[in-house]
């Protein structure tokens, strides 16, 4: 697909994770995270096996215990099994110097670690844990994300700026300390780690927090101030739709700021929930803002006074589950059907016109028009459809159109 022309990417240097590269002239990746017990093999490796179905490119789990730490190699052995490729990310904190050096088999099995510089040790012994982890990084040739987070802030690092600024001609506000420590710690790991030996192209940044204003304003002058790989994500963004909109709010001003090289949406699932809608939406984030494309999206009306019947509401969401479940296969055997778009429209007012700009659409008939749904496939009409099985009937036509469309040349002689 087309990158969106009025979108301008920031420039970074790419960090490769196992067959995913983050940053450079690459796409931007979508990453998610498993919320079962590390310790559980198999259960996490089912949940993993469910976001990278999802569209996660890259799968952080939680390794915080020797329990966590030595079921790492058996997850990446079960996921390699069903032929689950998807690069694992060791989420550590507290005691990730002596599981990455205990537990080495764990090292390796893991395409990169995430280093929280806020929760790597105290005092004199901080610089040495970070140290520690950051030598292991370099002797298995891993890259390491510095994932500075609002709620684990490095508290001596707080402190000493607070005392600077307290000293200051022109104080600033508390809020404004809190923003620019999150820079300076990402900034000052980034920089030990280099010193330490770990090369540019192996580092990824972040400096999370969970309020769009500030996640927008640390961003845009950590993006300023250095060429690192940039990880994007609200912390914490919450439940439902809040979660949803605060993460797409934040990030998509800074997306369309060229800023942001792999997301994460991090929702907090309804009970019962699944895992895997994290990554549904940060596809559609990129999506809808035409940064990348990974599954026909459907364009519906919200429906009004003319469509007093569910059945156009029904229509869309049974044509976009429908082309969710087919792209798993569509993907292998019809290169480029992730660019096609759909429209289910409600009424004759928009329906016609807005099923022309689609690849395939159709009109459904509002209140008091004929019962007639007209469908047009590139912008032509093409048939009208009539009675109860118009759902079936438009999946044979959605079906038809992308053998004939994707299918690869050699195919096509046989479709
Ligand atoms: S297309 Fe018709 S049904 Fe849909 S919102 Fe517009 S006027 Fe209402």
């Amino acid at each position: 697909m087309n990158v969106h022309p009025l979108y301008h990417r920031r420039r970074s240097v790419g960090v490769r994770v196992g067959s995913v590269t983050i940053g450079g002239d690459h796409p931007i990746v979508v990453q998610s995270m498993t919320n079962t017990d590390t310790a559980d093999a198999a259960g996490t490796a089912r949940q993993i096996q469910q976001l990278a179905a999802a569209g996660s490119e890259l799968v952080r789990i939680t390794v915080n215990t020797e329990e966590a730490a030595e079921q790492v190699p058996r997850i990446r052995d079960l996921l390699d099994a069903v032929g689950c490729r998807v690069p694992l990310i060791g989420d550590f904190h507290y005691n990730g110097h002596l599981l990455l050096t205990k537990y080495p088999s764990c090292a390796e099995a893991l395409g990169k670690y995430r280093i929280n510089p806020g929760n790597v040790g105290f005092g004199r012994k901080k610089d040495a844990q970070f140290a520690s982890m950051i030598e292991v990084a370099i002797a298995r040739n891993k890259p390491v994300r510095i994932g500075v987070n609002w709620g684990s802030l490095d508290q001596a690092l707080v402190v000493k700026m607070m005392d600077d600024n307290a000293r200051s001609a022109n104080p600033l506000s508390a809020d404004e300390i809190t923003r620019a420590a999150l820079i300076e710690s990402a900034l000052i790991s980034a920089a030990k780690a280099e010193e330490i030996g770990l090369p540019r192209d192996k580092i990824v940044l972040s400096c999370k927090v969970s309020g769009v204003q500030d996640l927008i304003a640390v961003y845009a002058e950590l993006a300023a101030r250095c060429d690192y790989a940039l990880h994007l994500g609200l912390t914490e963004a919450g439940m439902g739709s809040k979660g949803i909109v605060a993460s797409t709010a934040g990030m998509g001003i800074l997306l369309q700021q060229g800023i942001g090289d792999t997301i994460r949406v991090s929702l907090t699932p309804e009970p019962g929930g699944e895992r895997a809608q994290e990554a549904v939406v940060a596809q559609e984030i990129l999506q809808t803002m035409g940064l990348r494309s990974f599954t026909p999206l459907v364009t519906a009306c919200p429906g009004c006074g003319r469509t007093t019947s569910t059945v156009f509401q029904e229509l869309a969401q049974e044509i976009q589950a429908y082309v969710r479940t087919q792209m798993p296969i569509w993907r292998e055997q019809y290169p480029g059907v992730e660019d096609m778009s759909l429209a289910v429209m409600g009424c004759v007012v928009n329906g016609p016109g807005e099923s022309k700009h689609a690849n395939i659409g159709i009109s459904l008939p509002g209140t008091g028009e004929a019962p007639s749904a007209p469908v047009f496939i590139d912008g032509e009409k093409v048939t009208t459809l009539r009675g109860e099985h118009i759902a079936r009937e438009f999946r044979a036509i959605l079906d038809d159109y992308v053998k004939r469309k994707y299918a690869p040349a050699a195919a096509q002689a046989t479709v």
